[in-house]
């Protein structure tokens, strides 16, 4: 649990204990999971602070039990799995279905489009807006939610 230390509040070389307090990693995510409704757990805390002290990223289960594992953090993949839909209903992830075996879960929740590279099973941003044409209407008493673009990607020739 080393790795959970502040380092944020010490390079910020404030003094003032409130200060160094607002900026600590481990207590903003405790206060981001109980503004969405989420007990803060000591799992909950671990797989929180492997998912988004990193930066924005695209993550399975899979990936993130061995982040876990690595980290010496004791969850079941099971746990993952159920950490990572708990925190996508509670709007902190955006899950991904890339195909019919995977999910991706993104820590960057606002609306945005992607590449995926066939073969290296890798999500990339895509940086600029994309023109979605000529949408369906919905069936009667529906709306679209959103729409996610995934361009695939192969080695050119
Ligand atoms: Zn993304």
């Amino acid at each position: 649990m080393a790795e959970l230390s502040p380092t944020s509040s010490r390079e910020s070389g404030s003094s003032d204990a409130s200060l160094a307090r607002r900026g600590c990693p481990v207590h903003e995510l405790k206060d981001r999971l109980r503004l969405v409704g989420l007990r803060p757990t000591r799992q909950r805390i671990s797989l929180g602070w492997l998912l988004f002290a990193k930066g924005d990223r695209h993550i399975t289960a899979e990936m993130l039990f061995e982040e876990a594992m690595r980290a010496r953090v004791p969850v079941s993949l099971a746990t993952v799995y159920n950490t990572l839909h708990q925190f996508t209903e509670a709007g902190l992830l955006r899950q991904l279905a890339v195909d019919g075996s995977k999910s991706y879960f993104d820590t960057n929740v606002t609306e945005h489009h992607h590449f995926f590279v066939e073969g290296d099973e890798q999500l990339i941003d895509v940086p600029v807006d994309i023109a979605v044409g000529a949408l369906p209407v919905p069936p009667v008493g529906m709306e679209i939610a959103r729409v996610d673009v995934i361009v695939r990607l192969r080695k050119a020739a």
